[in-house]
């Protein structure tokens, strides 16, 4: 079977792969290449959080949530609470930076059923069409929910991309890396390094490792991905998406060879039954 990805006519594409795979430049070649709008988990959830912080909410997110009937207290309760901060802010997107921020705080993992609602908030503003999908769905019963709203919408994701890329080189490519905490410009010790190995090169700061980027984290989220997101992709697949796997690793990392090998990837896509190694 050939894949026939045409600009205008692609409903969405799923971008999908390792945190630290090299997502990005394969994001940005689907923005380019065929008109597609990103649409990235990440983003919804901060500007959701944001949303919440900017009513300036005198109280807690604990406020919102009944402990002893382990749930939310009514939406009602909780515009009846908020109304008077809430301004011109959306109170649908409040909301949702309440749930998700009372997750966030208290260190718990977010469900399913709150990233699908934000998920589900942005997606319907877009009308189900022409995004490249960052982030989601991470877990089978999320890739289940997307399955059924594009049934009932009627859209589809066209393709999977699947930029593959193996453990020891994220681990070397993230751990790695180092940031100037005073102008945010981004080092690596063995590709982009420091002045001395220690100093910003432009402004001089002593460079720091982000958490998100200690040794610790990269294996948990190597772990989480294997655990919950490829079995969502083996479901995706299942639904009979077409999966393409593009080489997170190239020999020359240019926009020119990473455009290449997405559209080689596409021309020589091959209906082949497909199930990750272990
Ligand atoms: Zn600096």
């Amino acid at each position: 079977m050939e894949l026939n990805l045409l600009k205008g006519q692609v409903d969405n594409i799923l971008v999908m792969g390792k945190s630290g795979a090299g997502k990005q430049p394969r994001i940005d070649v689907f923005i380019q290449e065929f008109g597609l709008e990103q649409l990235s988990t990440g983003d919804i959830f901060r500007s959701c959080l944001k949303a919440f912080d900017k009513i300036e909410y005198p109280g807690n997110v604990d406020d919102f949530y009944d402990t002893w009937a382990k749930e939310f207290i009514p939406d009602k309760a909780i515009k009846q609470l908020i109304k008077s901060y809430l301004g011109n802010h959306s109170f649908d997107e409040v909301l949702m930076g309440i749930r998700a921020k009372y997750y966030v705080t208290n260190g718990l993992f977010v469900p399913d059923s709150v990233t699908n609602d934000l998920f589900l908030s942005s997606f319907k503003n877009k009308k189900y069409r022409g995004v490249v999908l960052d982030g989601y769905p991470r877990t089978v019963e999320q890739a289940k929910f997307l399955v059924s709203v594009l049934e009932k919408k009627n859209r589809r994701i066209d393709a999977i991309v699947l930029v593959d890329n193996d453990d020891e080189t994220i681990l070397n490519r993230v751990t790695g890396r180092r940031v100037c905490p005073n102008c945010r410009k981004v080092f690596h010790m063995e590709y982009k390094p420091l002045k001395d190995g220690k100093y910003c090169t432009n402004c001089g700061t002593e460079a720091t490792t982000r958490i998100d980027d200690k040794r610790e984290s990269v294996l948990t989220r190597l772990n989480e991905y294997r655990v919950k997101t490829q079995p969502a992709i083996e479901y995706l697949v299942s639904c009979g998406i077409p999966l393409i796997v593009v080489p997170g690793n190239l020999p020359v990392l240019s926009d020119e060879a990473v455009k290449s090998s997405v559209m080689d990837a596409i021309t020589n896509y091959q209906d082949v039954p497909f199930k990750f190694v272990q």
